[in-house]
């Protein structure tokens, strides 16, 4: 065993958080490395937002040649060659998989190409070498979760899903956040029949009460059939595809593909976490405070492993502000987990920003709502009327927007710029007070009465 080298900082992982913690350090000047074993770029670009993303694009053009026909432009039904649109979303991502590593080149960080394990909580051991920091982040992220039910095994995850040679022609998706959604709406876009199970009543129960039922209204409108109050006992294959049972006796089925979206789970184990005094919480996380910081001095952790909301542009953020406090003289930077926007890349999708109804009424004596509902132009002409849902959730005397929640086409796009409003503690007369841009469908967030 030899002592390779020494680093000021080591990022354990290879994604969102540990390439941009490495990254910044370097450009501080610090000797950074990051360790990973797979491909660079982690869930996001491997089996996350950046797969999902092209699909999600590629679903867009099978709609649109199916609404054409509203416009007076006949179109044959579109025809998806799986493989082909698989090959080439593969090799986009190899592209950035690529770049990735040139960015790391030529910021100076050393990549290592390995599994890292613990040996004490400045050394870490990949394969026979040692090294050793000042700074260790654990970046590690997450993987999806498993039912410990009897045929589990027999169902796919999302990884799987990235990985599918043929699209499944009966569907069964079992969950119901982002993951669940958004897969549900492509394989539905895309032709395939899909029922999504939900446990409870209603998908996205984090999220507002508009977003939960316009977005179930509409994905039924087009065609996902939701199985609510459904809990999975058991899988069995049986003679014409996967059986599902319910807790309840009913027997769903048969499908060509169960798949399992029900959360994910840190990965921690394996890093042998306790030989450097470290200990994962109940669920397998690793609890960092407000810096990041673990309990062992000297040992971070940033993105999905921490249990704080998993989105890459939150990894990346905390990672560079670590980086900012570390190695750039700013020892109070830190992320800001408040006011965390995300979009949900559902059909249609979906953008949150801020408080729910029911936050706000927790915390605020004074709260109000505005909301509007309508049918956005584009669907004018078409068969398909895709309704599009907006809510401001107001607080105090002065109406301060704490809360912007959008269901319908454009909500991805246009939930960016009302973030940064709703960040500068902008009012309703702010809004009000803003021209809007015609015709849009934003233009309803600065019109509502
Ligand atoms: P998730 O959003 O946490 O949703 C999983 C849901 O599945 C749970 O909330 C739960 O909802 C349900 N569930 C849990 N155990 C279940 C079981 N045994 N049987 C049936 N249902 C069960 O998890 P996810 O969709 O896997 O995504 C993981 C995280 O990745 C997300 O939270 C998000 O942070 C991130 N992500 C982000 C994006 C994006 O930014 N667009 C996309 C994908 C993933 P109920 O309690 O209501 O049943």
């Amino acid at each position: 065993m030899t002592t390779e080298s020494h680093y000021e900082l080591i990022a354990i992982g290879g994604g969102s958080g540990g390439l941009a913690v490495a990254q910044r350090a370097a450009e501080y000047g610090a000797r950074a490395a990051v360790i990973e074993p797979a491909r660079l770029g982690g869930t996001c670009v491997n089996a996350g937002c950046v797969p999902k993303k092209v699909l999600w694009h590629a679903a867009h053009l099978v709609e649109g040649a199916r609404a054409a026909s509203g416009y007076g432009i006949e179109l044959p039904p579109a025809r998806v060659d799986w493989g082909e649109m698989r090959r080439r979303r593969d090799a986009y991502i190899s592209r950035l998989n690529g770049i990735y590593a040139r960015n790391l080149e030529r910021r100076g960080v050393t990549y290592i190409d390995g599994y890292a394990v613990f040996e004490d909580p400045r050394t870490l051991r990949v394969g026979e070498r040692l090294y050793t920091a000042d700074h260790i982040v654990v970046a590690t992220g997450g993987r999806p979760k498993l039912p410990l039910i009897p045929g589990a095994r027999l169902g796919l995850n999302s990884d799987d899903f990235f990985a599918l040679d043929a699209r499944p022609e009966r569907v069964a998706v079992v969950g119901s956040g982002y993951i669940a959604v958004e897969l549900a709406g492509l394989l539905n876009a895309f032709g395939s029949r899909v029922e999504q199970l939900l446990r409870q009543d209603t998908v996205l129960r984090d999220f507002d009460v508009l977003v939960q039922t316009a977005l179930m209204r509409e994905m039924g409108a087009s065609g996902v059939a939701f199985l609510t109050t459904t809990v999975p006992a058991s899988l069995e294959r049986g003679a014409d595809g996967i059986v599902l049972n319910a807790e309840d006796g009913r027997r769903l089925g048969p499908y060509d593909a169960v798949f399992w979206a029900i959360g994910r789970e840190p990965a921690t184990t394996g890093l042998q976490l306790e030989r450097a005094g470290l200990a994962t919480d109940a669920s397998g996380f690793l609890r960092t405070d407000a810096y990041q910081r673990t309990p062992v001095a000297g040992i971070h952790a940033i993105g999905d492993v921490t249990g704080r909301a998993a989105l890459t542009p939150v990894a990346i953020a905390a990672g560079r502000r670590l980086a900012d406090r570390l190695f750039g003289g700013l020892p109070a930077r830190r992320l800001d987990y408040e006011c965390v926007p995300t979009v949900v890349f559902s059909h249609p999708p979906v953008g949150t920003v801020g408080l729910t109804e029911a936050q706000a009424r927790a915390r605020h004596d004074t709260v109000e709502v505005k909301r509007t509902a309508f049918v956005p132009m584009y669907y004018a002409l078409t068969e398909r009327r895709q309704r599009c849902e907006m809510k401001l959730v107001l607080a105090g005397d002065k109406r301060r927007v704490v809360g912007c929640h959008i269901v319908g086409d454009g909500a991805d796009e246009m939930l960016q710029g009302f973030a940064v409003a709703v960040r500068m503690r902008a009012t309703l007369e702010d809004f009000q007070d803003t021209v809007a841009i015609h015709p849009t469908n934003a233009e309803e967030m600065v019109t509502m009465r």
